[in-house]
């Protein structure tokens, strides 16, 4: 049974466990996907019912925010804790290399993936690069034929929120892959076009908070996340 935080279904695992559930994934073949949504996408779906939708759809729900982590705290169903999907993605790729596994990757700017993919190509030994594209397409035919020609065990969908949410739920069927997770801007981070948060930072839960500094646009998209603790605490206060 999933944890629901404000009408979205949360498994709760630890990295290790997501990472063990994408593996036996990979092995079977099942084109099953991950989501990984932080406090802006759970309160965009009390909105956006495709959105929502594909979230209830998904193999798997990490909670990728601390927002949500104190969120399920609050109301009384705490998770085991926070799993960032570009740290699933991580991991899941350290394990794939060991075994000569390939990772597709799809999204971003022109040119990001193929930085991505020569930098994680150093960091983990093994690993295949089955393909790249970026995420500014017209069709998704030619992508998904693309995609199905390579046979990635895993497929990392950076299209942004909501967009690769909706790409996978719509596109699962059609595809011949082991997994797939929606990482936002995971590509951006590996390829090193973007800078993640110090550890320091990481370890204090400020994530959010550098990436407000590095882009101040963001505060428009980060104003849901006071929006959502106050409907956490009024749905605890309601005792509901
Ligand atoms: N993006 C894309 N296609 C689009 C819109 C966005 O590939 O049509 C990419 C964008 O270039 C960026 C990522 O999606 O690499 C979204 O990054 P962001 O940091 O906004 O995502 P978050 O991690 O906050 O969900």
């Amino acid at each position: 049974m999933r944890t629901d935080v404000l009408g979205v279904g949360f498994d709760d695992l630890t990295i290790d466990e997501a990472v063990s559930f994408a593996t036996e994934c990979i092995e079977n073949r099942r084109s099953d996907f991950v989501v990984t949504p932080n406090p802006e996408i759970v309160w965009r779906c009390r909105k956006e019912p495709e959105l929502k939708q594909a979230l209830t759809g998904a193999g798997l729900v990490l909670p990728d925010g601390i927002g949500v982590v104190y969120g399920a705290k609050i109301l009384g169903r705490p998770l085991k804790g926070k799993v960032a999907g570009i740290d699933f993605a991580a991991k899941l790729m350290e394990v794939l290399s060991v075994s000569g596994k390939s990772v597709f990757l799809f999204g971003s700017k022109p040119g990001v993936a193929k930085k991505a993919a020569e930098k994680l190509k150093e960091t983990y030994k093994g690993l295949v690069i089955a393909g790249t594209a970026d995420g500014y397409f017209r069709d998704d035919g030619p992508i998904i034929d693309q995609i199905n020609k390579a046979k990635p065990d895993f497929l990392m969908v950076c299209l942004g929120a909501p967009k690769q949410e909706c790409w996978m739920a719509s596109n699962k069927e059609k595809l011949d892959i082991g997994i797939m997770a929606g990482l936002g801007g995971s590509l951006d981070v590996f390829a090193g076009t973007v800078a993640r948060a110090p550890i320091s930072w990481q370890k204090l839960h400020l994530e959010w908070l550098f990436r407000l500094v590095k882009e101040p646009r963001r505060i428009t998209r980060m104003i849901k996340l006071p929006l959502f603790l106050f409907a956490v605490i009024g749905l605890r206060i309601r005792g509901k």
